[in-house]
């Protein structure tokens, strides 16, 4: 059943405790803690704009960083709301704990459209342990609960979860925000019935990772393209040699049952047919490379490991992607990070922007693909960017999230 959204909800008046997602990288300039990408605060603007013109009384909370239970100086969120004061242009008022007298009078004290942020939820260990006690004190705050931190609702934490239920126990409406909106109807929604061809480019490091997302979007998918590490799994599975690229050897079945369920489904699942190598040694504990060509082949000899995808391979996946409907892109089909193995990548981002532009659906599945499309400078070019990473591999796969079951059905 689909879930209640921010427009279907009155919040007039009330007290809306709103989870975002802004855990967004901080960085120490001249003893000060300065956020060197907002991108996050950024998407949460347009439920922000509603919200305030919807006339609730906002009070927003979110994690930073890993603190563990402790108050860890630089992974406070006021640099975030002096930001986002700037950004929306008004005040954002900030108190520096998430519960107790001092954010329950502040929050009680908000008039229609005033905006509070509190203090990291992650500084009390209570938050990841879904403390029903901790929950309660949070749903204290608020009237009604808006999730819009997608990148977060695969936790089952207090903010996430625990939250969600006391609100709607209390008789308050519980629904997603504009932002998670969005990701649920592009990562879910869409992708149930897609436009064909349906093709899905799928890489990163491990087969392992991506097995269950595989194993579903073979139940929907036209075309697989494989790139990445995760590729000479596939290819030991074919009897290919890998040289010494990266390979879980413990999953070589598991690539086996992928390739077979393809066959069985029809499925066009395709490998790549020639890759960039290099001689590869860690020196100092860092990996370095040397010697880095393309490997003409499907075969990789011995004594060089497979970093990216070559040219003939991105050409064949273009292609694929040239006559598809709609696209879904989940990690990089090469070591990226290095501008020398980035280049198969920077095709395939290439390829999703003109499949765009020629009238296709693109979605990016979150993380390191979605840092590939930025860093092409293609990031205006597609249809959707997941902002999860975790949570998206996680609703790819199928799986109920815990933010988002929390939330109240329509
Ligand atoms: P994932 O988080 O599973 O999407 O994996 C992303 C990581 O996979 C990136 O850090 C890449 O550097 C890494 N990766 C991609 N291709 C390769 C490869 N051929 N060999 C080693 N690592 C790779």
């Amino acid at each position: 059943m689909a879930k209640l959204t921010l427009n279907d909800m009155d919040v007039s008046g009330k007290r809306v405790f709103c989870r975002v997602d802004y855990n967004v990288p901080l960085d120490e300039q001249d003893g000060r803690m300065v956020i060197t990408d907002e991108t996050r605060i950024r998407a949460t603007l347009p439920t922000l704009e509603a919200l305030i013109e919807k006339g609730a009384r906002i009070i927003l909370a979110a994690h930073l960083g890993r603190p563990k239970g402790e108050r860890v100086p630089g992974m406070s969120l006021r640099p975030v709301a002096e930001r986002l004061a700037e950004l929306l242009g008004r005040p954002v008022a900030f108190v520096d704990d998430c519960i107790g007298e001092k954010a329950e009078q502040t929050a009680g004290a908000l008039q229609p459209g005033d905006i509070l942020l509190l203090e990291n939820v992650r500084y009390h260990a209570a938050e990841e342990k879904n403390d029903p006690e901790f929950a309660a004190q949070l749903a204290k705050l608020a009237d009604a609960y808006v999730n819009d931190a997608f990148g977060a609702a695969h936790r089952a934490h207090a903010s996430t979860a625990g939250i969600a239920a006391i609100v709607a126990e209390n008789g308050g409406q519980c629904g997603a925000g504009l932002l998670m909106q969005r990701e649920l109807q592009f990562l879910g929604e869409e992708l149930e019935s897609p436009e064909r061809p349906f093709v899905v480019i799928l890489g990163g490091a491990k087969v392992s990772d991506k097995i269950k997302v595989i194993d579903r979007l073979l139940e929907k998918a036209d075309t697989i393209l494989i790139g990445g590490a995760m590729a000479y799994t596939f290819k030991l599975a074919q009897s290919y040699t890998v040289g010494t690229s990266l390979v879980e050897k413990d999953k070589v079945d598991v690539a086996q049952q992928a390739l077979d369920k393809a066959k069985e489904k029809g499925v066009k699942f395709l490998l790549p047919t020639d890759n960039t190598v290099t001689e590869s040694a860690k020196v100092d504990g860092k990996w370095t490379f040397k010697n880095e060509r393309n490997n003409p082949d499907v075969n990789i000899p011995d004594g060089v490991e497979g970093v990216d995808i070559g040219p003939e391979t991105a050409a064949t996946y273009a292609a694929e992607c040239a006559s598809a409907k709609t696209v879904l892109w989940n990690g990089p089909m090469g070591i990226f990070e290095d501008p020398r193995f980035a280049v198969g990548t920077f095709a395939v981002a290439k390829a999703v922007a003109e499949a765009t532009k020629n009238g296709a659906k693109s979605i990016i599945g979150g993380g390191d693909s979605v840092k590939a499309i930025n860093k092409a400078g293609l990031g205006e070019e597609v249809t959707f960017m997941s902002t999860g990473g975790g949570a998206s591999l996680e609703f790819l796969e199928g799986k109920e999230l815990p933010g988002v079951a929390a939330l109240s059905e329509k």
